[in-house]
């Protein structure tokens, strides 16, 4: 049961597909507890563009692998979606935040003036978690995520759960009625890796949406060479500032994803952006160093 650890290494240079059969046979098996030696949940500073202050983190979860060390979710969240091993996966990962963010609350009504807080000069500090298809389906899903805020005693108010269109786009009818109930719960809402998906726009006013993520696609573009060749006019830029127009015109707030460089820093705030996320601020951290990030901001 297992492959041995040699094959495993052998198989590090091989297709992303092939090193997912091989990594299968050690995903643990599916019951309702996560060994929480098996897993570890990142987390990744969302900041505010003028400022580079935080506002907010996104949960990413990675596996302790036995031999690989730190295995990112790309290879694994899809053999834990066909397994259904992320079910129990996806409630440990938004226990793990929102426990994180209650004591998180605390640093950051420091790091800012309480005050600033309470009269709306800055946005309270909000945990971002990624909801799977299988999640959205998950017939028990409001009464876990219940059970979840009230054990960790976390706001609703501050958890912002994020769903790709996609997601949405493959669980339609069932998307409206578990987004409604869980924004009647308070809970925030973001469409992630906006602009990738097949879908229409026409699906946005339909939901109860507070962000829009610009993916990071569209922000690895915005290179040096965009700016000069067509003084700020060209494509890539106007893809984006219609995304942040049709998003603030929606009265959306709209964080763009994969900023590296300081130059993007400054277009995407040149554009009207207002939030941020990215290596140019920083690599998703493990929860010691994020709480230094959150001291230090
Ligand atoms: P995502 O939700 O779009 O997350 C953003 C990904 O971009 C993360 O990869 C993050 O580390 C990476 N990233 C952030 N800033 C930069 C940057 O400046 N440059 C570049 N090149 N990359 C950047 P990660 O952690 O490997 O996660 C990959 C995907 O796996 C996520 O994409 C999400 O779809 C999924 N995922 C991660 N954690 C979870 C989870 O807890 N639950 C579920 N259901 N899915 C998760
Ligand atoms: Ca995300
Ligand atoms: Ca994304
Ligand atoms: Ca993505």
């Amino acid at each position: 049961n297992g492959l041995e650890s040699q094959e495993i290494l052998s198989l590090e240079t091989a297709q992303p597909q092939s090193l997912n059969q091989s990594i299968l046979p050690l995903l643990p098996s599916q019951n309702n507890c996560i060994d929480p030696t098996e897993f570890v949940v990142y987390y990744q500073p969302i900041v505010k563009l003028p400022t580079a202050k935080v506002v907010g983190f996104e949960a990413l979860v990675r596996w302790i692998h036995p031999t690989r060390g730190l295995v990112s979710p790309g290879e694994f969240i899809p053999l834990a979606e066909e397994t259904g091993l992320i079910i129990p996966l996806g409630s440990w990962i938004l226990k793990q935040a929102c426990q994180q963010l209650t004591i998180w609350q605390q640093s950051y009504d420091q790091v800012w003036e309480k005050q600033d807080i309470q009269n709306g000069a800055v946005p309270p500090l909000t945990m971002s978690v990624n909801l799977s298809s299988q999640q959205v389906v998950q017939s028990n899903l409001l009464e876990t995520i219940d059970q979840i805020l009230a054990e960790t005693n976390c706001n609703p108010h501050c958890l912002k759960l994020e769903i790709t269109e996609s997601i949405i786009m493959k669980n339609f009818q069932t998307s409206v009625v578990v987004l409604d109930e869980l924004r009647n719960r308070g809970i925030q809402l973001s469409i992630d890796d906006f602009g990738t998906g097949y879908s229409s726009l026409s699906y946005l006013h339909q939901f109860p949406i507070n962000t829009l993520k610009v993916d990071q696609s569209f922000v690895r573009r915005l290179q040096p060479k965009t700016f000069n060749s067509l003084e700020k006019s060209s494509q890539q830029i106007q893809i984006i500032r219609a995304i942040v127009t049709l998003a603030h015109n929606l009265d959306l707030d709209v964080i763009a994803e994969g900023i590296e460089t300081d130059e993007q820093r400054q277009l995407l705030q040149e554009l009207d952006c207002e939030m941020g996320q990215g290596y140019l601020f920083s690599k998703p951290l493990n929860p010691e160093q994020a709480t230094q990030f959150l001291l230090n901001s």
